[in-house]
This record gives structure tokens, C-alpha cells and sequence, in this order.
């Protein structure tokens, strides 16, 4: 396992073999390896400088366990760091006391939030709960017919009010057809911008006031590396999220992005999008992921 970091640790190894303790003058190389391994993955900078200096932390002064390499005891602390920051287990999707339970879903066009609009609604019905689906996105009538479409395929309803109407009402009323409808969630799909704008922000803050969201997902392509950071910061800061969940990790991304979106908002990915098709969403877990970025 991890023969990338393992075979870069190689040199670094020897500093340590002999040693009875880890040391600062013993670790240094390693932990430079942690940093290029991490940054090779495309963890964001910042949170690779902060995860590194915790690895250190908790190697100095650990006592070399006989019979153990040193190189495999360091590793085995670096992987449980990971694990620790991005959340121990997997945390499963909100279910409100009173139904419906109310999804909003955030993030850039692109990124495969329709798309996990609708592998939502297939995992929950899969659970034996019954989605709503609401198309918010007036800007892009193609967008609306995706959902459609999608909703089509899945047996799964969808609420439309066309591109005349405000993405504001829209969410509104689509809430109170779930109520109408009696399914148990409502997930609600938003506009994405190429980029993040005032007019957007202000758009899902005036959604997520309306409809008090039990959950704010932001969606975020695992492809993003290094700008997944700022993406998240910012939907945080902005609209506070509960969850993320990151797409397109059938890539030959190493995943990185979980660890920055993870550190930065504090809050767990709770899915991942693993391929175009409607099926292709797995439930996040620390563990796995850890693994997948150490390579
Ligand atoms: P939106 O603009 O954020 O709503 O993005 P879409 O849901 O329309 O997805 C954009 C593109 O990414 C589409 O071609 C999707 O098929 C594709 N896509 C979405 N999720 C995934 C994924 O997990 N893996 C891969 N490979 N492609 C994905």
C-alpha cells in the first residue's frame, strides 16, 4: 500500500533506521516527501502546510516501535492523520424529523450538480425514499431539460416552473409540492456560473433563506485540485454549507480536493461522484480516500 510515498520515503527511511526516537533532525526528509506526495495529489498548499506540521507533531518524539520500520510506522501516521481530518467514518445524507427533508445544491456549472441532483434522488430511492427534484436554474433552459431528462430516466418527479420565473419562487413552491406530494426530500437544483459572482451568491442566500435547507451541498469537481480550496472558502463563508460532495473521481485524479474541502470547511463530503451515468455515486469514505491520495 502507498508504494509512491513508500518508495519516496526510501532515503528518508535510512535517517531513521537505528533510531530509537522520531526526531526533528531524523524526520525533516520525510515530511518533505508527505509534502510532495500531498501537493502531487493536489491537496491546496495552505492545507498541506498545516496537515504536514500536525504529522510532525505527532511523529516527534514517537517511540520506534521494535520490529516495526521506522519508514512504516511513519506512514501509518500520516495515513491516520488523514483519515482524522477528513472525518473518521462516512456521514450519511440529513433526514428531517418532519418531512420533507430539503436538499439544496450549490456549486460552479460544470462541476456534475445536475447530475448528482439526480444520483441523489437514485440513491434515496434506493433507501426507499421518494424524492422531488426542483429545476432552479433559469439561465439555461438545457439545463432544466437535463433535469427533466434525468428525472425521466429515474422515475423520479420534477418541478419546473420554465425560465420565466424566479429561481426564488421557484424553490418556494417547490418545496410546498413536496409537502403537497408527500415524498420524504426535496432536492433542489441551482444555477452554476463559471465562476463565482455576487448575483449568484445573492440568488442561493435568497434560496437557502426561503427554504432552510436541511442540507447545502456544495458540489465540487475533483479536477479542480488547488481551486477547490478557494471554492469551498468561499461558498462557506458565503452561504454556509452542510456537505459536498466531489464528482468526476472516475478521473485519474488522486482526490485531493477532499482533504482541502474537508479542512477548510470543516464540514464532511458525504458522496462521490464516480462517472457520468445516474448510478455512478458512492457513499465517502475517509479511509478510502486517504489511501487513494497517499497513491
Ligand atoms: P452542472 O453544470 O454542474 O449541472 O454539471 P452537469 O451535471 O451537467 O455535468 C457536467 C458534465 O460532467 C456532464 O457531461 C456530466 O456527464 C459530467 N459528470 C458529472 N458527474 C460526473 C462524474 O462523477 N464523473 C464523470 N466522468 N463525469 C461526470
Amino acid at each position: 500500500m502507498f508504494d509512491a510515498l513508500a518508495e519516496s520515503l526510501e532515503d528518508a527511511w535510512k535517517k531513521l533506521r537505528g533510531q530509537d526516537k522520531i526526531r526533528e533532525s531524523n524526520i525533516q526528509e520525510a515530511l518533505r516527501e508527505v509534502r510532495r506526495a500531498l501537493l502531487g495529489a493536489d491537496v491546496n498548499l495552505q492545507v498541506v502546510k498545516d496537515f504536514v506540521a500536525e504529522v510532525e507533531t505527532k511523529a516527534l518524539g514517537a517511540d520506534v516501535i521494535a520490529g516495526v520500520r521506522p519508514d512504516q510506522q511513519f506512514i501509518k501516521i500520516v495515513y491516520d492523520q488523514l483519515v482524522e481530518v477528513m472525518g473518521e467514518t462516512n456521514v450519511p445524507l440529513a433526514k428531517a424529523e418532519t418531512s420533507p427533508t430539503v436538499v439544496l445544491m450549490a456549486g460552479l456549472q460544470g462541476t456534475g450538480k445536475t447530475t448528482a441532483t439526480a444520483k441523489l434522488a437514485l440513491h434515496l430511492q434506493k433507501l426507499e425514499r421518494r424524492a422531488l427534484l426542483v429545476a432552479t436554474d433559469v439561465y439555461r433552459p438545457a439545463a432544466i431539460d437535463q433535469l427533466v431528462t434525468l428525472g425521466q430516466q429515474i422515475n423520479v418527479p420534477v418541478f419546473a416552473m420554465g425560465t420565466d420565473a424566479d429561481p426564488v419562487e421557484i424553490a418556494r413552491q417547490g418545496v410546498e409540492k413536496a409537502k403537497e406530494m408527500g415524498v420524504d426530500t426535496v432536492i433542489i437544483d441551482t444555477a452554476g456560473r463559471l465562476q463565482i459572482d455576487e448575483n449568484m451568491m445573492g440568488e442561493l442566500a435568497r434560496i437557502k433563506e426561503i427554504v432552510q435547507p436541511h442540507e447545502t451541498l456544495l458540489v465540487v469537481d475533483a479536477m479542480t485540485g488547488q481551486e477547490a480550496a478557494n471554492l469551498t472558502r468561499t461558498f462557506h463563508e458565503q452561504i454556509g454549507i452542510t456537505g459536498a460532495i466531489l464528482t468526476k473521481l472516475d478521473g485519474d485524479t488522486r482526490g485531493g480536493a477532499a482533504l482541502s474541502v474537508r479542512r477548510i470547511s470543516g464540514q464532511p463530503i458525504k458522496f462521490v461522484g464516480v462517472g457520468e451515468k445516474v448510478e455512478a455515486l458512492q457513499p465517502f469514505y475517509p479511509d478510502r480516500m486517504a489511501s487513494r491520495i497517499l497513491g
